[in-house]
This record gives structure tokens, sequence and C-alpha cells, in this order.
């Protein structure tokens, strides 16, 4: 393929020779960028496990705990042993329940147990007043990926995606030990109901609407619309207390929940509960069954083989224990002079975003001293925390099947929660831990998170040019604080709380920069499907507002390159996907397809024009009228 010019296709012109390098493993649905780091730091990962579990020496409890069930997860020898019996025996509290009386008596015994539940209850921060904890309540998930696939408009691709999940979970439940007849009945009356959740549970795009997520409703509302539950009895067993207030997460799913679960339907929600136990135990019972219950996923996303046992370990290790393994990771591997570096960084693009606030057409003035306030309180939390969460302490685990330990220990996890109610929000938490290769803002804390395992290179690198980390990290770090700003941002305040902060000017007129960046994307055909601009439109304005800060930072820089700025920006966004992979990701990833998000924020800005003479017969070339300019 011949190669494309820099004014034509960035993301190309910068990547081609690795795109045609980069090999997809065969258990992954993607290479480069992101992807590789993370794959790397896998690598690392498992060899100091497999190296501490060797010499039965460890940093300390939590890795000893983390490297033990890592050693019990790749024992496919002793899962072979168990077989099924851990997962029949814990779903067996299903075939006990003859009516809605006795699930309101055992709603707790199901929740502990890791059973599917009509109606979830979990704790958390309560965003209007981020201090203080509150409970909230959710519908269950569906078995196509999203529900917005079952919408009408999508009804070939649910046929064609549920068709492999039907042929999947045949192939499971012939192992469940349920009759041949029974089988059939079950699998029928699992789709049954999850048909009727499909079409009232919220859509991936609906749930980027974090504030909709808020509704507070008092308990006696909320009992009046789950009248199939003993809702208050519920409560009380859970926390020992009735709340006053509950927040309803989905107000379509509440309102319609009686006719989703009612005595007519009790058989079909035991169905579907034991339909989804069984699979979901897949991957921690026989290699077998791990290998045919990653299929489905596998199948949609386009992935040949499954994950290699030992991965498949550190992986399910490594995310129970995930502070202190990341904790491990970032002393180890992330230097104090590095971290030094960045943190500069970070204030250089705070203070910036603060005189760009003060110089922007979008804030009334009054607004504009706010939106600084919320800056000067951002938390900036770089590299890994200085302790554990004091949970790490509760995660231990006694002898038995990898089922059986895994579910004590999501139980821990479980009764830590709903302790929380009582107890004060912890704003020291952080949301990433250290080895993860990711990066994000927390409206409802007001503070920035960036990993150990996401600063190093391309995104970062001491021996990087300034120009190069700028374009890199840089650009993200500003990506990330502008979520300070964005749809969902702009109605939180400075400590994270729900609180209107902008006056109905300011609103209308960054309305107008919305829709302007949904123009932008919305309707771009890629080879593998239409981009829908309004799904992915926090994230694009975040990528506009993350360039812009820092191309103002490059123009007070010494010795910058430009040059140098945008490859590493294109670099950081190299990715090579299976198609089926990306086709998810359209439904699923707020964030829009890597090669738009490394392509489409240059030509708002003019350096990308004076530095590459960018003309209007480019590619990457639009009017001066419709480019876009956030913060
Ligand atoms: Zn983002």
């Amino acid at each position: 393929m011949n190669k494309p010019r820099i004014q034509d296709d960035l993301y190309t012109y910068v990547n081609q020779e690795k795109l045609d390098e980069l090999v997809i493993p065969d258990d992954k649905p993607c290479a480069g960028g992101f992807q590789t780091l993370a794959e790397d730091v896998e690598k690392i990962m498992i060899n100091e496990f497999e190296e501490m579990s060797l010499n039965n020496s460890y940093p300390n409890d939590y890795l000893k705990r983390a490297c033990d069930l890592f050693v019990l997860a790749k024992d496919a020898d002793k899962k072979a042993e168990y077989g099924v019996k851990p997962a029949l025996n814990n779903l067996e509290i299903i075939n006990g329940l003859n009516n809605l009386d006795d699930f309101n008596k055992e709603y707790k015994s199901l929740m502990l147990k890791g059973i599917s539940l009509p109606l979830k209850i979990m704790v958390d921060t309560d965003m209007k007043n981020t201090k203080q904890h509150a409970v909230y309540i959710q519908g269950p998930g569906v078995i196509l990926p999203d529900a917005s696939y079952y919408k009408p408009e999508m009804a070939a691709q649910k046929e064609m995606i549920m068709g492999i999940w039907i042929n999947v979970a045949k192939a499971i439940l012939a192992n469940s030990g349920l009759s041949a007849e029974d089988q059939e009945k079950y699998l029928a009356d699992t789709l049954e109901f999850d048909n009727m959740l499909g079409n009232l549970v919220k859509t991936s795009e609906e749930w980027s609407e974090y504030i909709s997520m808020y509704n507070p409703t008092s308990i006696n509302d909320v009992s009046n619309l789950v009248t199939t539950l003993d809702f208050k009895a519920i409560l009380n067993d859970l926390f020992g207390f009735v709340p006053e207030v509950i927040i309803v997460s989905e107000p379509r799913y509440l309102e319609n929940f009686t006719k989703v679960f009612n005595a007519d339907t009790f058989e079909l929600y035991k169905h579907w509960a034991f339909v989804n136990g069984f699979i979901n135990a897949c991957s921690l019972l026989t290699e077998e069954l791990r290998d045919l219950g990653s299929l489905y996923y596998r199948s949609i996303a386009g992935i040949p083989a499954n994950t290699p046992i030992h991965k498949f370990a550190y992986q399910l290790a490594s995310s129970m224990y995930s502070e202190p393994v990341g904790l491990y990771y970032g002393e180890k591997y992330f230097g104090s002079e590095a971290k030094k570096d960045i943190t500069e960084i970070v204030y250089q693009i705070i203070d910036t975003y603060k005189t760009r606030i003060q110089n922007n057409d979008i804030l009334e003035e009054s607004t504009k001293e706010k939106a600084i306030q919320k800056l000067s309180r951002i938390g900036v939390k770089m590299g890994y925390p200085d302790k554990v969460l004091p949970i790490y302490d509760k995660l231990v685990y006694s002898d038995g099947s990898l089922y059986d330990v895994v579910g004590e220990l999501e139980q821990i996890k479980i009764l830590n929660n709903l302790s929380k109610l009582k107890e004060p929000t912890n704003p020291g938490k952080w949301a990433m831990p250290g080895h993860m290769v990711n990066a994000c803002y927390d409206p409802f804390v007001n503070d920035i998170t960036f990993p150990a395992a996401i600063l190093q290179a391309p995104f970062y690198s001491i021996n990087q040019t300034r120009s190069e980390n700028l374009g890199g990290i840089g650009a993200v770090i500003g990506h990330e604080i502008s979520h300070a700003f964005d749809s969902n941002g702009a109605k939180c305040d400075e400590f994270g709380n729900i609180n209107n902060w902008w006056k109905e000017e300011d609103t209308k007129r960054f309305e107008s920069k919305i829709e302007a960046m949904v123009e932008q994307f919305d309707g771009i055909e890629l080879p593998w499907g239409k981009v829908n601009g309004r799904f992915i439109v926090s994230e694009n304005m975040a990528d506009n507002g993350g360039m812009a800060v820092t191309l103002e930072i490059m123009g007070k820089t010494e010795n910058s390159s430009y040059e140098e700025y945008f490859t590493n920006w294109a670099k950081v966004w190299c990715l090579k996907a299976k198609p089926e992979y990306l086709q998810l990701l359209l439904n699923l990833d707020v964030h829009g397809p890597s090669v738009l998000r490394a392509n489409m924020p240059p030509r708002n800005f003019d350096e990308w024009y004076k530095t590459f003479d960018v003309k209007e017969t480019d590619q990457m070339y639009i009017a001066p009228e419709k480019r876009v300019v956030i913060w």
C-alpha cells in the first residue's frame, strides 16, 4: 500500500509501518498502543508471580494471597477433579425457591451467593453529597452486549448474535446435569425473560449520561413501584435498617418492574438465574468449560483462541487483589524522577486551563470564577497509592475449589460494600490500580488518576522530548481534566456534588459547541460501520480540550517541535483490531474509533495547518467556520 501524505491521513502516515508489523495475538481482539503496553505489563507481572510462587517468597501477605490464587487458577487438574459440582451446589438455592415469598426471604443469601437478581441493590457515593454514601438500585444486564441491540433497527444484528449465544449456551448447559428436556425449557425461559429486560434496561448511550442515574426517591414511592418485592424487609436484611431515600438509576425499568418480575414470571426468572449462574461459572470450572464459556464473547469480538491458562490465572488474581498488585508494580517499575516530571506537566496544564477559561467565550464572568475554583481543587493521583484500602486485609480465603474461593472473596466484597452505607466516603481512594494502562477523571471526586502503567512510552518517557510528551501524556492529561467541564462534569461542582453552577446562557453557548462537535463525527462511514456522533461527543470534546491546552503550552515551550507533537499524538492511537471488535466498540464504547481520535482533533487547530502546510484540497482540512475549539 502506498503511504498516504500526512496532510491527508496523519494516523496512517505515522503508523503504517507499525500497523504492517503488528500481529494481533490469538487471544486478543487487537494490538498496538494501549493494548501493547498492557500486554507488556502483563508479561512482566506474570513472571513476577511465577517467581514469587516458585521461591515461596512474597513482598507482603497480599501478594502471597494473590499468588496462591494464581497457582490455584492455573491448576487444570484440580479444577477437573472438582468438575461442575461447586457451581451446582451454589445454584441449588434457586431450586429451593417456590414462590415470591421465598425469594424475598432469601434475597440476601442469593445476593451473597452471586445469583443474578431482577433488581440489584448497592451502595455508592451519593452524587449530591459526595461526602456520604447512598443506596442505588438498578436492573440486571442482558444477554446481548448492550440493550441497544434490542431496538427494532438492530433486529438483524440481534438475531445473528443471539444465534451465537444460543449455540454456546446449549453446549454449556449440556454439562449442567439437567435433563435434555429441562435444558430446552430453561433456555427458552431465559430468552423470554431476557427479552423483557432488553426493552427496559438502559443502553450504553443512556448510561453515558451519568447525571440521569441520580433519581433520589422516597422508600415508600419505591416500595409502591416494586410491589412484588418485600422491599423494606429486604433492605432491613441487608442494612439492619430501612433507608429513607433510594437512588433509582433506571426509572424506566423500575416503573415496569412488576411486569417483569411477578408470580407468573417467577419460573422464567428462576431458569434465567440458573442459566446465567451456570454460564458465568464456566471460567472457574474445568478447562473445557472455561473454553466454552469464553466462546460467545470471542465469537462476537473476533478472537480465535481462549486466554491461555497462566494469563487467565494472572488476570483473575490481579483483578481480585488489584491495589496491592498495582502498588507493587508502581514501586518497582515507576521511578520518582518520572513522577516529579509528570506532576510538573500536570500543574502546567491546570494553570494553562485557568488562563484559557479566563479568556474563553462560553462562560459568564461569575461562572468562570467557579470553573477556576474547580480547577484549583482538582485532586492529582499519579502512579500508585501509598497504601492499600482496608478491604485487602479482609480478603482471605479458605481451601477449596477455585469456584468456591472466588465466591468467598466476592462475598467479602459485597458485605464490605453494604457496610459502607453509614461510613463517609474516602476521597483518597484510587479509581484505578497502578498496573492498569488507562487514566480517568472522576466527576464525583473532582480528581484525575494516572496509573504508573500508562506513564511510559509512547505516552511518556523521560527520554522523549517535551514536545513528544505533550503530544502523548500531556494531551491525555488535558483530556481527563477537560472532563471536569464536559456535559457530565459541568453538572458537578468543585467537591464533585451534582450542583448546576452554570447560568442558562453558559449552557446555551456550550450546547452549540456540543452540536458542532456531534456534527464533526456523526455519520462518518468506516469500513466496519457508521459513527454515532452523539454517543461519543463527551470523549471527542475531551480530546479537543486536551489538544487545545497542550498546543498552548507548546507555544510557550523553548525548542518545541509541532512535528514531534502531532506525530506522537498519532502514535498513541495506533491500533490494529479485528473488524468484529471494532464494530462492537461502535455500539459499546463512549470513545471514538482510534483512527478518528488521531485524525479529527488536529484539523481544528491553526498549528496543524501551519506545521504541515495543510491546504483546502487536503483530506485533513476543514473550513475555518467549521472548526471547533471548546476550552
Ligand atoms: Zn475520557
